[in-house]
């Protein structure tokens, strides 16, 4: 069986974990755009050994790029991603490099709820063997804790991230408030991190609190580790880095046209090129030149701050700067909205983006009692209460995205952060009464080609063209506010599986 996968991303990984079990002796070709990041050369170095010069050469990479944003954007190691410029508060990223998005992603990976499947054409239940296929190829950290009161089995399988104290005492405080008065429950917990934990693992996680660059131990899992994989084993036979234009499907043979060239005779061909990517390829492919919507989460960043006691009186350097812990903000009617608050330590890396980096000898001190005290939180909203993109083919054929509409989350937003000020507020813990700050994409995209579309019909093996199946998030016909990749993954591998018993 000729199999061709368009993309290098999680979604292809899922896809291949599947096929590998499947059809082990198909014949994979991946199609990716296949760009490797620019980095600077200290990323397989302990970031204890970068000189202030080779900080300063990263620095200026990153301001070359995005000058001084906010909040400041996560590298690899430098290197950062474009953005597709849709309007105010609305810039979703570019997926172009070998491993997708996942080379820039930060790990939290939760799966979805019951609720979430409406659209759907299958539920938790069938999706759940999946689920732990990933975890078991991708490791899951965190704990069981009363996140699960929410979203039940969790799917953790390594040890638990060690989080800084002022983290684990926020976390304390708001487990500690069962009886909480409004609209919402806020519950609290470890985030589930696809990050290598274990102390005697050669990629083990040693929190050095550089993630923010990107991590020299590899311990973040991303998508090249699995194609990477594959490409070794042989498994994938050919891999084409060139950027698809558009697929057509002819007497159930599926032929790809690159920029340079056509591919046919596959007999089995999946869309994994990101939600943007895939509905760009499908738009050609389909001759749909507009109409086409995509879904993003909206997102608020705001401080917490720390002034009670019982903190250790160390130089706070051990951590890890992706999300540490994760508040639940759960509505008591059925009704409501579910938010999602990500909670991180106020890294290093943010004095540094915004002070000269020669500075930071004087400034580390002042750093280390601010990051003490100190939290970064960024809220979460469902893509039903969030800014939509418009897709169209402009008349040279290039893909233009506008914003649609921003969605009413700032209300909800504001009624979140009164209840959370309520329940956070106390025990030294601080959360001021700021203006909302919304980010400019959450990086999760869904809904472009929904299963139980009207425009498209899309099978529940993700079949739109004869022998054509969409792997990727495209299909989702929404995002909840927790993060999406798990599900992407999980998904992409039954797309596979189904596809090829079907
Ligand atoms: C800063 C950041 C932090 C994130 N943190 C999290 C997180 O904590 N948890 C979480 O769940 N998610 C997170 N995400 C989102 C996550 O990375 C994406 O959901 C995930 O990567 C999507 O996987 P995908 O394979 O569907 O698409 P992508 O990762 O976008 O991969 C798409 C692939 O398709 C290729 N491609 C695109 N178009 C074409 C074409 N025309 N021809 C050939 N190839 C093409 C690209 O090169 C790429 O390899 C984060 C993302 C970012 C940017
Ligand atoms: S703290 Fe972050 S960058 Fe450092 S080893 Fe751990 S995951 Fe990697």
């Amino acid at each position: 069986m000729r199999i061709a996968i368009i993309g290098s991303g999680p979604a292809s990984a899922g896809t291949l974990l599947a096929l590998h079990k499947e059809v082990p002796d198909a014949d994979v070709t991946v199609f990716d755009i296949g760009k490797e990041p620019q980095i600077t050369p200290v990323s397989d170095r302990a970031p204890q050994e970068w000189s202030i010069d080779e900080y300063d050469q990263l620095h200026h990479q990153i301001k070359e790029q995005f000058g001084l944003a906010f909040p400041p954007p996560k590298t690899f190691f430098g290197q950062g991603l474009k953005k597709h410029p849709a309007g105010q508060n609305a810039k979703p990223f570019i997926s172009e490099f070998y491993g997708g998005l996942s080379r820039h992603w930060s790990a939290s990976v939760f799966p979805f709820v019951p609720g979430n499947f409406k659209g759907w054409p299958l539920g938790l239940d069938e999706l759940t063997p999946y689920y732990n296929e990933i975890a078991e190829h991708i490791g899951i950290s965190g704990a069981h804790d009363r996140l699960n009161s929410y979203f039940g089995e969790d799917f953790v399988n390594l040890p638990a991230i060690d989080v800084p104290a002022p983290l684990t005492r926020l976390d304390q405080h708001v487990n500690a408030q069962r009886d909480q008065k409004g609209d919402y429950d806020i519950i609290s917990g470890l985030n589930r991190l696809a990050v290598d934990t274990r102390k005697d693992s050669a990629n083990s996680c040693v929190y050095c609190g550089e993630c923010m660059y990107g991590c020299f131990r590899s311990a973040i899992y991303d998508a090249t580790k699995t194609v990477g994989a594959f490409r070794a084993s042989g498994f994938v036979k050919s891999f084409v880095a060139e950027r698809v234009r558009k697929v057509s499907s002819k007497d159930r043979s599926v032929t790809v046209e690159t920029e340079k060239g056509r591919h046919n005779g596959f007999d089995k061909l999946f869309l994994a090129a990101g939600c943007f990517g895939t509905s760009e390829i499908l738009m050609r492919s389909t001759g749909l030149s507009k109409g086409i919507t995509v879904k993003d989460n909206n997102s608020y960043v705001f401080p917490i701050f720390y002034f009670g006691g019982g903190l250790p009186k160390d130089d706070h350097s051990k951590y890890i700067s992706i999300t540490n812990t994760v508040l639940g903000i759960v509505p008591k009617d059925e009704k409501g909205v579910y938010a999602h608050v990500h909670i991180s330590p106020f890294a290093d890396y943010y004095w540094r983006y915004y002070f000269p980096v020669g500075a930071w000898r004087y400034l580390s001190r002042g750093a280390s009692i601010f990051k003490a005290r100190m939290i970064l939180a960024k809220m979460y909203f469902p893509t039903e209460v969030s800014k939509s993109y418009a897709l169209s083919l402009d008349v040279s054929d290039k893909l233009l995205v506008d914003k649609l509409d921003y969605g009413p989350s700032d209300q909800y937003a504001k009624a979140v952060l009164k209840h959370l000020r309520r329940v956070v507020s106390g025990n030294g813990f601080i959360l001021p009464p700021l203006k909302l700050v919304r980010m400019s994409t959450s990086s999760h995209y869904v809904g472009a080609f929904p299963y139980a579309g009207t425009d498209v019909s899309v099978a529940r093996s993700g079949e739109v063209m004869p022998n054509v199946h969409i792997a990727d998030s495209s299909v989702f016909p929404e995002s909840p506010a927790q993060t999406l990749t798990f599900t992407i993954m999980a998904n992409a591998a039954r797309t596979a599986t189904e596809a090829v018993n079907g």
